[in-house]
């Protein structure tokens, strides 16, 4: 391997970094010395060739460098992955969440939060599923996955790496099993008192929305001995909580007709005898046949899937938001409760509550924010990377 390729930032433009923000745009680089292959690391230096941080080289990416350490003693070997994911495992281990609860799953790494950028690693039971999100982390998937499963001790390590980002990185998808074994069955884990199953073949994420977790039992809490909607329903995370708390009726609503055969799987697996109607169709359009129908539920649950994966999408996203949102607002009684969230990072806390704003002024509704949610404690928000909050949720009153 050749020395350490070094950049230099524009005059300026070092500020994020000296505040720990752990990207460097391309932007910003005013010249690169050395030439350094994807996932190489590579020294940053201001404009006074001060040395200021150390990450690893994406070329393909607007996010070129990825900095994994501001200490110039630090380096990127087999000793400091072992000693970041002992952490991250740690402050999960600690988590109040984890301690209370029959908890079997959990995100044990959020990148770049638990100062490991673009590794993710969910646990479901005995099984973990990793996401290397950048050329960094996928020229180093062997290492990683011998230092995961020495402090994790899993049967088996999968990777789901189909995600949109790895485009953006120039990497293919990458799925498949990296260490252990297959499971010769669906995965059983278990959240709260909640009992579900996830498969490698499952259509999304990791498998299942661990970031809800929390959410689910707050918004369970408002379900007893009501009628719920829920939209958006996947294989049942909401439908299952309100389920145990007493729902008289729910209706789940999602395009996959698989998830929702999985989802009266994880009824069945709960012993749980709530009359549930799966409703294959689109939101968007069966709000609007509902409301022509005169449909009513005491309950509605929005959590759709990101609408907004860039800044040219934001437009569009808040007018998607708005259409689900307000048509959700017509269905619901005077006191009745709407649940609803974003997981798109770019619409911000402020500008999703400017959105459901507009939708209660179109519906000339009364909105109450009872509650504000975000994502589950397992997938903490670095104060110095906001973008790691991408989560947000209202529990409203709807008059
Ligand atoms: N609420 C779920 C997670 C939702 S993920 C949970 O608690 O686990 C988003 C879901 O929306 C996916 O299952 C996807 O199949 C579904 N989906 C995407 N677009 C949709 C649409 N227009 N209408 C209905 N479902 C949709």
């Amino acid at each position: 391997m050749s020395a350490t390729a070094a950049i230099t930032l524009y005059p300026g433009r070092e500020r994020p970094v000296h505040q720990r923000h752990p990207w460097v745009f391309s932007g910003a680089i005013a010249n690169v010395r050395g030439r350094p292959a994807n996932g190489d690391v590579v020294d940053v230096y201001d404009t006074h060739q001060t040395w200021l941080a150390r990450g690893t080289w994406s070329s393909a990416s607007q996010i070129r460098v990825r900095l994994f350490t501001w200490n110039e003693a630090e380096h990127l070997t087999g000793d400091l992955l072992h000693q970041r994911l002992t952490q991250a495992l740690a402050g999960r281990a600690a988590l109040p969440l984890l301690q209370d609860n029959p908890m079997t799953a959990c995100r044990l790494v959020y990148a770049e939060s638990d100062n490991l950028p673009g590794l993710i690693v969910d646990r479901y039971g005995e099984y973990l599923v990793v996401q290397l999100l950048t050329q960094g982390m996928a020229v180093r998937a062997r290492q990683v996955v011998d230092v995961l499963a020495e402090v994790a001790r899993p049967r088996g390590i999968y990777e789901r790496s189909d995600a949109e980002v790895r485009q953006k990185e120039g990497l293919p998808a990458a799925v498949g099993l990296l260490w252990g074994e297959e499971p010769d069955q669906r995965i059983l884990f278990q959240t709260h008192q909640a009992h579900f199953t996830m498969s490698w073949s499952d259509g999304q994420k990791t498998g299942f929305y661990l970031d809800q977790s929390e959410n689910r039992q707050r918004v369970a809490a408002y379900c007893h001995d009501q009628t719920v909607l829920d939209c958006f329903c996947y294989s049942g995370g909401f439908t299952i909580y309100a389920a145990q708390a007493g729902a008289r009726h729910i209706t789940a609503v999602d395009t996959s007709a698989m998830m929702l055969e999985v989802l009266q799987m994880h009824l069945a697996l709960n012993k749980l005898d709530t009359p549930v109607e799966p409703v294959e169709a689109d939101v968007f359009k069966l709000l609007r046949q509902y409301r022509q129908e005169g449909r009513v539920f005491d309950v509605v649950i929005l959590d759709p899937p990101k609408f907004a994966h860039n800044q040219q999408q934001i437009e569009r996203a808040t007018r998607g938001y708005k259409d689900i949102n307000m048509n959700a607002m017509h269905l619901i009684p005077p006191g009745g409760i709407l649940v609803t969230y974003s997981c798109s990072g770019l619409i911000s806390p402020d500008l999703f509550q400017k959105v459901l704003f507009g939708a209660a002024l179109d519906a000339g509704r009364a909105v109450q924010i009872l509650e504000r949610l975000s994502q589950a404690p397992d997938h903490p928000v670095r104060l110095s990377f906001p973008e790691s909050e991408y989560l947000k949720g209202f529990i409203c009153r709807v008059w």
